[in-house]
């Protein structure tokens, strides 16, 4: 993992992403909650507020620092990921980094310092496509180690707006609908999950 080397004969190194959309005995929750631990102790060494060495607190996963008293935990960064639907259709957007993948998904945003989780939902939508929803409804959470996020899902209602992309962070949105949809992400990630709970619910109507 990272920068530990394993140079047994028979072992082979394999990234986190790998692991996720492999099938593996160990479960993908186990791996990330190691993964995340290790990025911890490994960027918090040394004290924020004073600057001293800190050391690993023994009962609980925590550094702590014995000039100052400052003690870290590991960071969870919470991130909003919603998808939109409007009668028929479902609205999908290209990120620029996937701009050769062509792979749309559900929007998604890290949560800003004192902003509720719905908030964070309106703010990421209007700044990424220009629209407004309505009715968000909590979907699931999953944790998302790469490299300490956890995603909280929404479904909301499309309310207003035309679509208009970010620039920078959008190359394209659309929306589709549920019998011509683009590629989208597997669903092993909890995008590709809200992507199909949109369209079955759009398909019940
Ligand atoms: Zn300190």
């Amino acid at each position: 993992m990272g920068a530990e080397h394993v140079d047994e004969p028979g072992w082979e190194r394999v990234s986190l992403r790998q692991l996720l959309f492999a099938e593996y005995d160990i479960a993908f929750s186990v791996i990330g909650r190691a993964w995340q631990y290790i990025h911890f102790l490994r960027t918090h060494q040394f004290c924020g507020q004073c600057g001293a060495k800190t050391e690993r607190v023994d009962w609980e996963m925590a550094m702590h620092c014995h000039r100052c008293q400052h003690r870290s935990y590991p960071r969870v960064s919470p991130c909003i990921i919603v998808s939109i639907h409007d009668n028929e259709k479902i609205l999908l957007a290209k990120g620029v980094r996937h701009r050769e993948s062509n792979m749309y998904s559900t929007l998604a945003g890290f949560v800003e310092s004192g902003e509720s989780l719905e908030q964070a939902v309106h703010r990421e939508v209007f700044e990424e496509v220009g629209v407004k929803v309505k009715n968000l409804r909590y979907y699931n959470s999953q944790p998302w180690p790469f490299p300490h996020s956890l995603m909280v899902g929404f479904v909301a209602e499309y309310d207003e707006g035309e679509i208009r992309c970010q620039e920078n962070e959008i190359d394209d949105a659309q929306w589709f609908d549920i019998d011509a949809l683009p590629t989208i992400p597997p669903k092993v990630s909890i995008a590709g999950q809200l992507i199909a709970e949109t369209v079955s619910l759009i398909g019940d109507k």
